[in-house]
């Protein structure tokens, strides 16, 4: 598809920071915490997307009545620009994310947003902050595009107006102490979605109502919290904002099984990227129903030998104990695993560019 970057307005800081200020930024990367020169805005008016910008990063001004502060339409989505050996920088999957992101757009009653202004935005951002775009092993540019409604209504309805923008955030090594195994707690007092809500969408209310699960979790002294189905409390879904895969082993090739789409599992790209991955390095890959008290046995009897979590931010993270009310089961000895260390390696391969990108998952950025 032709880039349409040169459709966005460019207006350029005035006080971008210093080379100097830049490096020492990138030198320690907090994740999340600092955010590129400038950043990408298209208004939604009168039905259509109009004036894309690329201008200074800095406040929003919003009447207090804007919609998306009572009602919470916004959406999200997060996804990577990688520093290739030659310089260059590509884009990972970005049409995967438009397009999830306009599916998680019409469940929230949120107008779609052409594909070309989507990815765009990310080709445009990256463009002219290309120096933010980290160059060292298990670094990236972290994008993260959005959609708020601002319509300055207190009626429930759909806004008529919203704002989409892009942000971006120079990630660092995710595991700067070294990748170890997570654990996780597996809640039966609070879920994520239900059949018919929001669970496939990225949006941001899910996220709030997993806090309270995730504290819960922290008590239990666990890192994360493993989410069941909302009916049963039985069946597992995901691991806080990342999906789950499970590696059967019984003798022959390893199996990689992950919980099968059911409507309230939120579709991540890099799940589907490892069922790609996993049949380049000759495992079998699967997806499938997954209740917890035989995933437990399985882990019991050594027929699951590992578990991981796997998302955009952290791409992959061992998964070393799994507890709950009345258990705790210990997996791989709490080591990383050498199926999902042989997964991470080909993805971040792949991602930068050192590996071949057979299934053409790159998007390179014309830097101008
Ligand atoms: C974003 C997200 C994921 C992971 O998706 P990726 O596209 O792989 O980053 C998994 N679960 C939830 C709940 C998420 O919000």
């Amino acid at each position: 598809m032709a880039s349409t970057s040169s459709t966005f307005r460019i207006t350029p800081s005035t006080a971008p920071l210093s080379a100097e200020q830049r490096q020492q930024q990138l030198q320690s990367i907090q994740f999340g915490r600092v955010f590129t020169d400038h950043m990408a805005v298209v208004s939604y008016r009168n039905g259509t997307w109009q004036d894309p910008e690329v201008k200074p990063y800095g406040p929003l001004s919003l009447s207090p009545a804007s919609s998306v502060l009572h009602y919470g339409q916004a959406i999200f989505e997060g996804f990577k620009a990688y520093r290739q050996p030659d310089g260059s920088i590509s884009l990972f999957r970005p049409d995967s994310n438009s397009e999830r992101f306009n599916r998680s757009a019409a469940r929230l009653a949120m107008p779609s947003i052409p594909q070309e202004l989507f990815i765009g935005a990310a080709e445009a951002l990256v463009a002219i902050d290309q120096a933010w775009v980290p160059s060292g092993s298990g670094e990236s540019l972290y994008l993260r595009p959005f959609m708020i409604a601002t319509d300055a209504f207190l009626g429930v309805r759909p806004s008529e107006e919203y704002l989409f923008l892009l942000i971006a955030s120079p990630a660092g090594e995710y595991f700067p102490q070294g990748l170890k195994p997570v654990s996780v707690w597996a809640s039966k007092e609070y879920v994520r979605a239900a059949p018919g809500g929001t669970g496939e969408a990225k949006c941001a209310g899910n996220y709030a109502a997993s806090l309270l699960a995730q504290a819960e979790a922290k008590e239990h002294g666990c890192d994360q919290v493993i989410w069941l189905d909302a009916i049963e409390r039985e069946v597992i879904e995901e691991m806080g904002g990342m999906n789950l895969f499970f590696v059967y082993r019984d003798g022959g090739a390893p199996v990689v099984v992950t919980p099968a789409l059911t409507g309230t599992l939120l579709p991540g790209i890099t799940r589907s990227t490892l069922l790609n991955v996993a049949g380049d390095l000759g495992y079998q890959a699967e997806e499938r129903r997954l209740p917890l008290t035989q995933v437990l046995n399985d882990i019991a009897s050594g027929a699951i030998s590992e578990v991981f979590a796997c998302g955009t931010a952290a791409v992959i993270t061992p998964v070393g104990e799994i507890k709950g009310r009345g258990f705790a089961q210990t997996i791989n000895n709490n080591e990383n695993g050498p199926v999902a260390m042989a997964l991470r390696t080909a993805l971040l391969g792949i991602q930068r560019g050192t590996a071949p990108d057979t299934h053409g998952w790159l998007h390179p950025v014309a830097l101008g």
